[in-house]
């Protein structure tokens, strides 16, 4: 077996300067946490890696690579940082991927700035990783390349290196092919072209799988069958491998120490109120304004809830350099501000608003003290959140409210299904869940926990390289 390579947009660390102190902070998304969980897992040791890299853009000048080198010997890859012009990685990320992809793919076409200068750039910054990479790899190497920043990478690497073993995740959704399509030619064209030179591409469920294949269909004439197809005389293999988290760190992280304290305080200072709560990035997908809307409307529909119920709202700052995001920012808590000057009293306010980050063990007292949680994305890929929710019930009471256009809907069936931009709906589903009894409420924990903890991270990232392992014996058995 040979090396592991992972490729992704941003290294799985970033660096925080302090006066002249440099700061290593390791990454807390769905990638770095699945990675490093199965690296830490009996799964890894079987696989036998010979070495392990992780190339991405740097958070820091070249010039400082050499003290941030230093500060990397806790880590468990080696890192291959890419230094990119800044004003070239705003038109790639900023630009193409989040004013582009991220809303085309999450149906916000009315969001996407269509500009030339941002597909150059996309172009330009796949190609640098594509530089950075292919002078370093090995014949044994494996190679697995994630989301949408990097859909050119596979085909430019495979360009170069017919042979090499190149696995592609894709972490947001991929959308019908009416949207697709609605793509400038030449973009369109080389995205999908871009993936096709992956061996094996991974999709969070079974629709978004099935809209790449109809859009490489109808793009580029490539037939498939049972989710392969033969593009440039090479099995390509199209696949769902749903996402999932560390289950057993969320359901154990009930007992810690400090989980509890931040829990107890929590339940002392709401007393016997019921909790509602959500966590979402600040991301036009979330449908946060939706969700406040639905739950003005609750308290409106059904006023015996008021004083018995708080929903603590916690949004995460994010891409706050994007207007579409700040924007949004204002509208979301002028409306949290109407509410509560609408309904609140001397004693109870409906709506406890932070926006900011929270660290691990009060997210987990949070997931554990509310009785629902509210979910509602207007899309979203998967939704790591409902899951961990799930895992976190560990008395196994307290009910799932989650958007039906969410990835995590296809295995969360126990959950109150909702359409998120149905206020009537979700203001009912919030009545049900407060009123739902409690045998009811741990049957279908019960069950979704089971699904959980049966196909978690570890099991998502070792059912991927077996996959790309098999794809690449296929190949050799068609030679
Ligand atoms: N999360 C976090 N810091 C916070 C709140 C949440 O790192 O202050 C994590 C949360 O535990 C989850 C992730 O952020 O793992 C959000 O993932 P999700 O798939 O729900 O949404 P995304 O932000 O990727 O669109």
């Amino acid at each position: 077996m040979g090396r592991l390579i992972i490729i992704s947009n941003r290294l799985p660390f970033s660096i925080d300067h302090e006066g002249d102190q440099l700061n290593l902070r390791q990454s807390s998304g769905g990638l770095v946490s699945a990675i490093k969980s199965y690296f830490e897992s009996d799964s890894s040791t079987n696989r036998g890696f010979t070495e392990k890299l992780w190339l991405g853009v740097a958070d820091f000048p070249q010039n400082e690579w050499s003290i941030v080198e230093e500060k990397l010997s806790g880590l468990d890859f080696q890192i291959v940082p890419l230094f990119v012009n800044k004003l070239l990685y705003k038109d790639y990320y900023n630009g193409f991927s989040n004013s582009v992809l991220w809303p085309l793919f999450h149906y916000f076409p009315n969001l996407v700035e269509s500009n030339v200068h941002y597909f150059d750039a996309y172009v330009k910054v796949n190609r640098a990783f594509a530089d950075k990479l292919i002078p370093l790899l090995e014949p044994d190497d494996t190679i697995w390349i994630h989301d949408y920043q990097l859909l050119l990478l596979p085909e430019m690497i495979r360009a170069e290196k017919a042979d090499a073993a190149i696995g592609f995740f894709l972490h947001i959704p991929f959308p019908s092919y009416e949207l697709f399509r609605t793509l400038p030619a030449e973009w369109k064209t080389s995205l999908v072209r871009g993936v096709l030179g992956s061996d094996l591409i991974g999709f969070h469920t079974h629709d978004y799988a099935q809209h790449f294949l109809q859009s490489a269909k109808m793009i580029l004439g490539v037939d498939s069958s049972f989710h392969a197809m033969q593009y440039q005389d090479r099995l390509v293999k199209a696949d769902l491998f749903p996402i999932s988290i560390d289950y057993k760190k969320f359901n154990r992280a009930c007992s810690d120490l400090e989980t509890k304290q931040y829990y107890n305080e929590i339940i002392k200072n709401f007393d016997s109120r019921k909790i509602i709560f959500s966590v979402d990035r600040l991301d036009y997908t979330k449908g946060l304004m939706d969700r406040l809307n639905a739950y003005e409307h609750f308290l409106d529909q059904y006023p015996e809830w008021r004083e018995k119920v708080v929903f603590i709202l916690n949004i995460v700052p994010s891409r706050d350099d994007i207007q579409a995001y700040t924007e949004r920012k204002q509208q979301i808590e002028q409306k949290i501000g109407t509410i509560n000057g609408k309904v609140s009293t001397i004693t109870w306010q409906p709506i406890i608003y932070r926006y900011t980050h929270l660290p691990f063990n009060e997210l987990a007292a949070l997931y554990k003290a509310a009785d629902v949680a509210l979910i509602t994305p207007l899309r979203d890929g998967m939704n790591l959140v409902a899951k961990e929710y799930v895992a976190s019930c560990s008395g196994r009471k307290g009910v799932l409210i989650l958007s039906e256009l969410a990835g995590a809907a296809n295995e969360l069936n126990e959950a109150l299904l909702v359409n998120p931009i149905d206020t009537i709906e979700v203001s009912n589903a919030i009545n049900r869940a407060l009123t739902m009894p409690e045998e009811e409420q741990e049957h279908r924990m019960f069950l979704m926990q089971q699904r959980l903890s049966d196909y978690d991270v570890i099991k998502w990232v070792s059912d991927f390289l077996d996959q790309l392992a098999n794809v690449k014996q296929e190949q050799l058995k068609q030679q």
